[in-house]
């Protein structure tokens, strides 16, 4: 059931941010520093202003990151989400609601601010845990017979990503450069990637870390998560193929990965649990769920071409299609001993469902190129051309209202020009 807010548009249906959200992100308005706040219905609540009036007895929201609060635990993300939803409740605790002039303080509309990104990004992993995805490219990269590898249906695969390049929505993402071997051609060429595409994915945050040499369960792995994010993984996909045997994707990857604004936090998420996928061999016990792990999250990929007024609908999924959840990614990446920090982002990997219309990527929409898409105005594209925008958008569907993520946006930039040195 919702729970009904005094704030303006926090009680629509269709609305992202009712009570039962209370996402935490990074804004500022006009001329002003960043600070922490969290959304509800059109506004942004601001977080240093409700912790300077003594309004919050949880502290760490004066920063312009969220890294101090959420270090703070487990106890605290309750606690505040607690008294978060007492002074945003309709028949809760007063103060604020009564008191215009706080109010006026605390509640600024959504459309006034700028969102940055909402905490600092310790590391960057990036999983392939979605079966159809692995599938989908093995079969273009291998072909058929070997679509799958043979470690897949037993370890969440990954690779570390970078965190320098995790940027936030709206950051406009300039299009890379690198080697790239053309199918005809014998050797590499040095040029602008001509495959340049989108990866559909869900980003866990980490709100807690562990100690160098210090194992984790799956369920104590669930704990640190803090919340979730829509991702965009930009790959440039005739780069990865020439790079990416033997160790996997490095300049296809490295040059932007996009997040959105909110971190929807593991606490909201909760009613929309739900098992994984049965396992088609069974997993190590170190990797084995305690209880349902994913989520039913409802994803879609919207394509604007450069010049064009309306986005297209291109992809509709689910976080559900997913074969591992975040905390079993968490629970194989410190197996090993690797130290997990506050600030940590990890990337689902590409989700993909069974049909073509709810594939995650481009490469596979298209299949590889080979059967383009027409979008509105009836522009074809096979990739992302320079002025094209990608949004990601996601919710969870409660009964009578959403937990929403918001917008994933990105608009591609044409590449750095090439040097004569570079190139004769
Ligand atoms: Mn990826």
């Amino acid at each position: 059931m919702i729970k009904t807010s005094w704030v303006g548009g926090a009680n629509a249906p269709e609305a992202d941010f009712p009570l039962n959200n209370l996402p935490y992100g990074v804004f500022s308005r006009a001329g002003e520093g960043l600070r922490c706040g969290v959304a509800i219905g059109d506004f942004v609540a601001d977080l240093a202003v409700l912790e300077t009036a003594g309004l919050l007895e949880v502290s760490g929201f004066t920063a312009p990151v969220l890294n101090g609060f959420m270090a703070r635990g487990k106890a605290a993300w309750a606690a505040a989400r607690a008294r978060l939803a007492e002074l945003f409740a309709q028949a809760g605790d007063p103060v604020l609601r009564d008191n215009a002039a706080l109010r006026e303080a605390v509640l600024i509309p959504r459309s006034d601010v700028t969102m940055h990104m909402p905490f600092a990004v310790a590391g960057y992993t990036d999983f392939y845990a979605g079966r159809h995805h692995a599938e989908n490219v093995g079969t273009m990269f291998r072909g058929a017979e070997n679509a799958l590898p043979p470690n897949w249906l037993s370890i969440p695969i990954g690779y570390n990503g970078r965190a320098s390049t995790v940027v936030v929505s709206g950051t406009e993402i300039r299009r890379p450069l690198g080697q790239i071997k053309p199918p005809d051609a014998e050797l590499p060429v040095f040029s602008p990637t001509k495959r340049l595409d989108i990866e559909l994915e869900f980003g866990a945050v980490l709100g807690q870390g562990t100690e160098m040499g210090a194992p984790l369960t799956v369920a104590e792995a669930d704990e640190l998560i803090f919340g979730y994010v829509l991702l965009n993984d930009w790959s440039a996909r005739d780069i990865q193929a020439w790079e990416y045997q033997p160790l996997g994707p490095f300049q296809a990857k490295v040059f932007a990965t996009s997040i959105s604004p909110w971190v929807v936090t593991r606490e909201a998420l909760e009613p929309f649990r739900v098992a994984a996928p049965k396992r088609a061999r069974p997993l190590l016990p170190y990797l084995r769920e305690p209880g349902p792990m994913l989520y039913d999250v409802q994803l879609e990929v919207h394509m604007r071409a450069a010049g064009q007024e309306q986005d297209t609908v291109i992809s509709r999924t689910n976080t559900r299609e997913l074969y591992y959840s975040a905390a079993q990614q968490l629970a194989h990446h410190a197996i090993g001993g690797c130290k997990m920090s506050v600030g940590d982002l990890l990337g689902s990997g590409t989700i993909s469902g069974p049909e073509k219309d709810s594939r995650g990527s481009l490469l596979e929409i298209t299949w590889g190129g080979k059967e383009p898409l027409t979008l509105s105005g009836g522009v074809e594209r096979r990739f992302i051309e320079d002025g094209d925008t990608l949004t990601l958008t996601g919710f969870a569907q409660g009964d009578g209202y959403r937990i929403g993520f918001g917008n994933c946006v990105g608009t591609i930039s044409p590449a750095p020009a090439l040097r004569p040195e570079w190139i004769e």
